[in-house]
């Protein structure tokens, strides 16, 4: 499969040293509260380099919390001005790129049901044209490598360099102990076509439950991806989506203690 990507190389974007990119943080901002008292936890294990928080949330069902709305971005600002994180956030529509570049947000993050829609992602990547900020795509729902390749063409047809591709596990029917198959072999297969593009996994959204998270953490380095993205929360029994995949600043500084990386990220 041939692609077009035109893209710099992390390091070029951000300075991780010779470790793997770390964001990390809650599903959803809840609470001003919520937000920066874990970004200070998070901030103090001196082991994560982005803050992140979804603000609109894409929930399957309705009935749900869609997410707290605008004015969680000012408290990932509160949260960067405090701790020096950097911030990250989703966005689905053209609205949210410009409230989220215009609260000085850093990085932006396509989520994998706006992957699937080639018409969003290519409103989102509208709206990102003549801005020069880091962006992330997350694989689509469904286990499709054009559909992810296709969003991340769209993007970069923008004119967006600092790109990712953030490996977070496929929709499947039949249920395993994973809430998202992670099928490397479509992240191995990108990784063939595209070997310039950063690959960020997301173990939280693969796993579903925080007990499996360190195995699939593991697997990702060894396969030398770029970074994680997992989320954490400062009390996840608590909250308000993704409960069960949510593990403490705390236990994220353990597990992150705890992983072998075979090879300094380049
Ligand atoms: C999230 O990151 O909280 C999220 C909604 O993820 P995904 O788009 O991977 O389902
Ligand atoms: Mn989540």
């Amino acid at each position: 499969m041939k692609h077009s990507l035109d893209i710099l190389p992390l390091q070029s974007w951000i300075d991780t040293g010779d470790k793997p990119l770390i964001i990390a943080g809650p599903c959803s901002a809840e609470t001003e509260e919520q937000v920066v008292s874990t970004a200070h936890l998070l901030a103090n294990t001196g082991k994560v380099n982005v803050l992140r928080a979804g603000i609109w949330k894409p929930r399957t069902r309705p009935g749900e919390f869609e997410g707290i709305g605008s004015v969680g971005l000012q408290w990932l600002k509160r949260a960067k001005e405090e701790t020096g994180l950097l911030t990250a956030t989703e966005v689905a529509t053209a609205k949210h790129v410009e409230e989220a570049l215009a609260a000085g947000i850093d990085i932006l993050w396509v989520g994998a049901r706006s992957t699937a829609n080639p018409f969003t992602v290519q409103e989102i990547a509208d709206a990102l044209k003549g801005v020069d900020v880091p962006v992330l795509v997350k694989n689509p729902v469904n286990p499709d490598l054009s559909l992810w390749i296709g969003a991340l063409e769209r993007i970069n047809g923008a004119g967006i360099k600092k790109l990712g591709a953030i490996h977070r596990g496929f929709s499947s029917f039949e249920k395993t102990a994973f809430r998202n198959e992670p099928m490397w072999d479509i992240a191995i297969q990108l990784k063939t076509i595209a070997p310039e593009l950063p690959i960020i996994n997301d173990p939280s959204h693969i796993c579903g439950n925080r007990e499996l998270i360190p195995y699939i953490t593991q697997k990702a380095m060894d396969m030398d991806m770029q970074g994680l993205i997992i989320e954490s929360h400062i009390d996840p029994s608590v909250a308000w989506t993704d409960a069960k995949q949510q593990v403490t600043p705390a236990a994220l500084a353990d597990l992150l203690d705890n992983l072998s990386i075979r090879h300094a990220a380049s």
